[in-house]
């Protein structure tokens, strides 16, 4: 595996970087963070932010800090924690010793609301949840200002004291930043920062029955552990003056900057956690790491590799303005990475029988397959021949149209590192109509595929040997929503599922080495596309996902031999 770049391409956030240095700001020290919250798997969307955030670090020969942002214990779990450290870890970034957690910094959260009480900066208010919807006003009218707003600090510290020491029912009384209910900037109109809720956390335990909002522990985390760009996504624009004003008013050490980015949209799927949760629960798909999803675990599974990821990251850039990226361009940079480093196999996905009669009965014989024709260093291989072969069903036909250069009656056709054949019959079920085996000869002089009197053939197909191929199960994944925005549609959005997202095809015949795949190895079976070996499979019963389709089969190995697709 290659190790992320460390010099990644520039942007508009490495411009303001630029510029504080000149500057000698925060004394050319550069700090960001990753700051997710443990309540689902990452999917490609944070693979954007951890390439920028970690990225930005190793450029500049700063640091990085991996922080999990762990304020709402009714939706975080340890198995996020964990699916998440092993997430950034396979992209390739390394957060060394700089684990954190705001659960850790409850305390002096605590303790910095409490200088905000005592400054008269914060108060307790007792209105129900609906009636501060309420009080909040609208965009376009302003807010009403609580009756609660004016207690004194004294009688505001004593409730959030008990508040703390539970002696209130959840939801009875909140603490709320005193900022301004007239504010254009609704979430400066006096926002909750501090909740009861007893929900036993996944770290903390059932220490605390209060929690303090994504707000207020936010910005604080960030200034206690020293972030000196602090880069999120533009939803959070509208956030940024309440950071700084809550920055403000505390003696916390430092002042991040809060820089914004357009999140990364990803045409055909959905980059939720909420939604991709719903997926999970409902059983829609087999799990957060299921291939279609667009989970780093799924990824992963998938047989997408880190370097494909982090060069889309890479390749897509960073910009102000939100956008839907098309699938295509990841299929792309996968197929390109994997392109260097796949092993060649031949692998039939759908048999149909190939009988070569003239060719000696019982007889086997080896021969030189290239392994990457990209890759020189990684030789050749000798895969079986005989009698008995499969080839794809799509190889033949029985009434070739003009284009078309397989197997057909009375067609010659090269069998890729094989011989050339000729067809000479073919069977069919009578009842279903369906070929079901085909008859040819071989011409001893063409083995290898070559052609001593230099007779052109145009067709080359795949094949195994039906006597040593090893039979798979494959599964073929396609795109999991059948429209490209389901946000821009009306409904939701499980309705848009694609319903043949996944083929399951079994009874494939490989090459018998690909029995020994164990899960995570990857190949491209030629003509077909780019493969992994999945945690399913069992010895001697392998089990491959499809990890990208190829784009143009054979056009560049076999050199001006048209391989029309149909
Ligand atoms: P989701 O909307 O999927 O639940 P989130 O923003 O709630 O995502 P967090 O765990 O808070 O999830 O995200 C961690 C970091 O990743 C944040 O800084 C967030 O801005 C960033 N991030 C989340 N989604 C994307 C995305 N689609 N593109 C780029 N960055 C993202
Ligand atoms: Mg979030």
């Amino acid at each position: 595996m290659t190790s992320a770049n460390t010099n990644p391409p520039s942007n508009f956030i490495h411009e303001i970087i630029d510029e504080d240095l000149k500057n000698g700001k925060n004394g050319g020290r550069i700090n960001t963070r990753f700051p997710p919250e443990p309540n689902g798997y990452l999917h490609i969307g944070h693979a954007k932010s951890i390439c920028l955030n970690f990225g930005t670090a190793l450029k500049y020969k700063g640091i990085c800090n991996l922080r999990f942002d762990d304020t709402n214990p009714s939706k975080e779990d340890v198995e996020y924690v964990d699916s998440i450290r092993e997430d950034v870890k396979w992209l390739g970034f390394s957060w060394d010793e700089r684990e954190y957690y705001a659960s850790d910094y409850f305390e002096k959260l605590y303790g910095y609301a409490v200088e905000l009480i005592q400054k008269g900066k914060a108060y307790v208010c007792d209105l129900n949840a609906e009636e501060i919807k309420e009080f909040r006003g609208k965009l376009t009218e302003p807010g009403k200002e609580s009756p609660f707003r004016n207690r004194s600090p004294e009688e505001n510290l004593d409730l959030f004291k008990k508040m703390r020491a539970g002696e209130f029912p959840d939801g009875s009384r909140i603490l709320r930043a005193k900022i301004d209910m007239n504010s254009p900037n609704i979430h400066m109109r006096d926002p909750v920062i501090y909740r009861i809720l007893r929900s036993t956390h996944h770290r903390t335990g059932d220490k605390w029955c209060i929690y303090p909002m994504y707000d207020f522990a936010h910005c604080i985390s960030d200034a206690i552990e020293g972030i000196t760009h602090s880069i999120c996504t533009l939803e959070f624009e509208i956030h940024r003056p309440l950071y700084d004003w809550i920055l403000d008013q505390i003696s916390v050490p430092c002042h991040p900057q809060q820089i914004e980015f357009a999140r990364l949209n990803l045409a055909y799927t959905v980059m939720s956690k909420r939604k991709l949760l719903q997926l999970v629960q409902e059983k829609l798909v087999s799990g957060w790491d299921d291939p279609r999803m667009p989970t780093i675990a799924g990824m992963r599974r998938r047989g997408y590799t880190p370097e494909a990821i982090r060069n889309f990251c890479e390749t897509i850039g960073v910009t102000k303005f939100n956008s839907l990226t098309d699938m295509a361009l990841l299929e792309h940079c996968v197929r390109d990475d994997l392109n260097k480093s796949a092993p060649r196999r031949l692998g039939v996905l759908r048999p149909l029988k190939l009988v070569i009669d003239n060719y000696p009965e019982g007889q086997t014989e080896m021969m030189d397959a290239v392994n990457n024709p990209e890759d020189p260093a990684a030789g050749t291989r000798k895969i079986p021949f005989s009698k008995i072969l499969y080839i794809e069903k799509d190889d033949f036909r029985e009434v070739p149209l003009k284009d078309y250069f397989r197997m057909a009656p009375g067609k010659e056709v090269r069998l890729r590192y094989g011989y050339l054949v000729t067809c000479t019959s073919f069977t069919k079920d009578p009842v279903t109509g369906e070929v079901t085996e085909i008859h040819c000869n071989y011409d001893p002089a063409t083995r290898g595929g070559n052609t001593p009197d230099g007779r052109k053939v145009k067709g080359t197909i795949h094949w195994v040997s039906a006597g040593h191929a090893v039979s798979a199960e494959i599964r073929l994944y396609d795109r999991l929503l059948s429209v490209a925005d389901a946000s821009s549609e009306e409904g939701d959005f499980k309705s848009f599922l694609n319903p043949n997202s996944l083929e399951v095809l079994k009874g494939c015949k490989l090459e018998p080495e690909l029995a020994k795949f164990a899960a995570g190895q990857m190949c491209q079976f030629e003509r077909q596309g780019y493969f992994c070996a999945d945690i399913d499979s069992k010895p001697g019963a392998p089990v491959f996902n499809r990890i990208v389709p190829l784009k143009d089969s054979w056009a560049k190995a076999e050199k001006g031999q048209t391989q029309k697709k149909k």
